[in-house]
């Protein structure tokens, strides 16, 4: 390792390896690995804890599915109820490479159009194991009662979403990830009741418990009470989603944030692409200034919806009143053959130019139309109603305007992030016994996921994968206690108390959404749509100096025993604080254009993003060493068997 740091303020150390991942075929690769891997015993499974923390789709999945093999489950979530979770927003869809349309897709089209989507910064085992399981997902949620759109002759319903040229992606009007996680839920539920899932609500991990190298338990404060307590197990696995919020105003929903993954980092598991956020292009655009959350409107309405701006800037007469010819269809002009369905990427840096260039619509030019006067004349209202009503209806609430006779508008904001903990094929982190799935990883979706995958790789990992490695692990270390009085128990939880109690003895003048706004503000500004160097570092100077503005003058009042959301708050922005730097570093030693990252200074000739895969062709997983000290950076290559490495075309 480089003892100093560079000029950017990190090390490089050893690169790292996914040794878990077989050679041979990708295709075979998956089957590869089930039958080398070691068992448990089904008698001795109730031997092993497994704690789970998280119940969304990822969650939700995986503690069913490894309490009905045998498992003892202790499962966690900060919601009211498991079934709360972030993925009962999701609302377009799931992909399967079922091909139940006939209309070319296959395992192998599901794989290629992810790793090209995901501008080759994804592993191809990984994603084609995804495409693989794919279709083995639709058959467990039918199974299951999950209530997927049918047509007319009883077959599900599919249609597409950007990124791809077929019809692969099931749903269930918009509300595909309620029903997903009411499917996931009755599971879980069901192994609740039979006394194999202990399940927390209410309670949110704040430290994981590492002893002799190994995850073995986690530190939780209950969020009614105050309390601080540990459990133990024989391993971890967090499904506790994405870290969009960081950005303060994103589509997440306003609870979901950093702190498991930011906390199990700081104890040693390598954080992979950070930078690697998503930029969703059709979102309601921001209304006011003390908005604390944005809504997306589903990639789905791009099916039927058409996006323009008028041709000339400055025109701001009512939509209806500009001539089709004075209309510019951009992304129907500018990409042919995908039309309005181009990547998240691409349809979201389109808009941002249209209004940069001054045809943007609506309050400050912030906006594009999303039009559906055409889908409305050519299949008629009923038919638009029955496909889109409730996205119709929660615009309509939304905006006070009528979608069904004025355009949408809509203008991007933050809504995923493909960069998390890093994973080798087994979903296993750096720290042994720790697992991260869903979001919480950074596994499948490499610089851009594409509409619908996210839902599809919760569930594969919850249902499928780690079911099958997880096994593995346990297998290859006996049950044993944990020592409570091992002095990295007490270390960990001394740390949670006196981090809840430095936040409550503060006593300054400035609330933890005043900070995490701000913060979201220099990162929409540096490290959101479009990147440079210049500003970059200047978000890189800002961000320790809020920091320190933090510890300063946050004002946290009420105490820590009792329900204190102000407490809850200031916690995950004090992680926020220090992912933020991690985020902008990873961003600036990037100094290609890939996916969700635009490096303004790498653009080809024509403006669009030049990848650099000599430089860059790699994942990189951070180390922590301390936190505003040197983190270290281990580069994972990426090896392209299957899907050659080309400049991405939409055209
Ligand atoms: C508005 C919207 C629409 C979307 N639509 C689609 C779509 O149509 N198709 C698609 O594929 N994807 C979609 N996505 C993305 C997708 O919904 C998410 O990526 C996915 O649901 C994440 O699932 P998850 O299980 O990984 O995490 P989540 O659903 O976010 O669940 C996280 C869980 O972890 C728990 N948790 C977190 N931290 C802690 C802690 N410290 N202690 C205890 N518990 C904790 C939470 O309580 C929760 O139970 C959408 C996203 C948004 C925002």
């Amino acid at each position: 390792m480089n003892t100093h740091p560079n000029h950017l303020g990190y090390r490089t150390g050893e690169p790292v390896r996914d040794t878990k991942a077989p050679s041979g075929p990708v295709a075979g690769r998956w089957d590869a690995r089930r039958f080398e891997a070691k068992l448990v015993n089904p008698a001795n499974r109730r031997k092993y804890t497994v704690l789970v923390v998280g119940t969304g789709l990822a969650g939700g999945s995986a503690g069913a599915t490894l309490a009905e093999q045998g498992y003892r489950v202790v499962q966690f979530c900060y919601q009211d109820s498991p079934r709360r979770a972030h993925s009962i927003a999701a609302q377009g869809g799931i992909n399967a490479a079922k091909n139940y349309r006939n209309d070319g897709d296959s395992v192998h089209r599901l794989f290629y159009d992810t790793v090209k989507g995901g501008d080759f910064r994804a592993r191809e085992s990984n994603v084609h194991r995804l495409a693989q399981i794919s279709v083995e997902i639709i058959d467990q949620c039918v199974a299951q009662g999950v209530p997927f759109a049918r047509e007319y002759g009883g077959l599900l319903d599919t249609r597409s979403f950007g990124g791809v040229q077929v019809s692969r992606t099931f749903y269930a009007r918009g509300q595909t990830g309620q029903q997903l996680l009411l499917g996931a839920y009755q599971a879980l539920s069901r192994q609740m009741s039979a006394g194999n899932v202990e399940m927390h609500p209410r309670t949110e991990m704040l430290d994981l418990i590492v002893i002799d190298g190994r995850a073995r338990g986690i530190v939780v404060r209950d969020l009614v009470t105050g309390d601080v307590d540990t459990y133990f197990g024989d391993a971890v696995v967090l499904a506790t989603g994405g870290y969009g919020n960081v950005f303060h105003l994103s589509t997440n929903a306003k609870n979901s944030n950093a702190t498991a993954v930011w906390r199990a980092h700081r104890r040693g598991a390598y954080f992979a692409n950070p930078c690697f956020t998503q930029i969703h292009p059709t979102c309601i655009p921001r209304s006011g200034e003390h908005q604390s959350k944005l809504t997306l409107m589903s990639e789905s309405l791009r099916n039927d919806g058409r996006i323009w701006v008028p041709k000339a800037r400055g025109d701001d007469r009512p939509p209806a009143q500009i001539p089709h010819e004075e209309r510019d269809y951009y992304l129907e002009r500018a990409y042919p053959a995908f039309g309005n369905l181009v990547p998240r990427d691409i349809a979201s840096r389109a808009a941002k130019n249209v209004c940069d260039e001054g045809r943007g619509v609506g309050p400050g030019g912030q906006g594009v139309y999303l039009d559906f006067a055409d889908a409305i004349a050519r299949m008629g209202r009923e038919a638009v109603e029955e496909k889109y009503g409730n996205l119709f209806e929660m615009y309509g609430r939304i905006t006070a305007e009528d979608p069904y006779t004025t355009p949408m508008r809509i203008y991007p904001a933050i809504h995923y992030t493909m960069g998390g903990l890093w994973v080798d094929y087994d979903l296993q982190t750096t720290v042994p016994g720790l697992f991260a799935i869903g979001e919480a990883n950074f596994s499948d979706h490499g610089a851009n996921r594409l509409g619908a995958s996210a839902l599809m790789q919760g569930l594969a990992d919850g249902y499928f994968v780690l079911p099958a490695t997880l096994g593995d692990y346990l297998a290859r270390h006996s049950h044993e206690d944990v020592p409570e009085n091992h002095p990295a128990v007490g270390e960990a939880v001394d740390s949670v108390n006196s981090r809840l109690q430095s936040l409550l003895s503060v006593g300054g003048d400035r609330s933890p959404e005043s900070f995490h706004k701000e913060l979201g503000e220099l990162l929409w500004d540096e490290c959101g749509m479009a990147r440079t160097d210049t500003g970059l570092r200047k978000a890189l100077e800002r961000i320790p100096s809020l920091r320190e503005e933090f510890w300063r003058r946050v004002s946290v009042p009420g105490t820590g025993e009792q329900l204190n959301q102000s407490l809850e708050k200031a916690n995950r922005v004090s992680d926020h604080l220090e992912l933020a730097e991690l985020m902008c570093l990873d961003a600036l030693h990037r100094t290609e254009s890939c996916g969700g990252h635009f490096r303004e200074e790498s653009r080809t000739p024509q403006g669009e993003a030049r990848r650099d895969d000599e430089e860059f062709s790699y994942a990189a997983a951070w180390e922590h060493t301390g936190t505003g000290a040197p983190p270290v950076l281990h580069k994972e290559d990426l090896v392209f068997q299957y899907v050659h490495p080309t400049q991405r075309s939409y055209a």
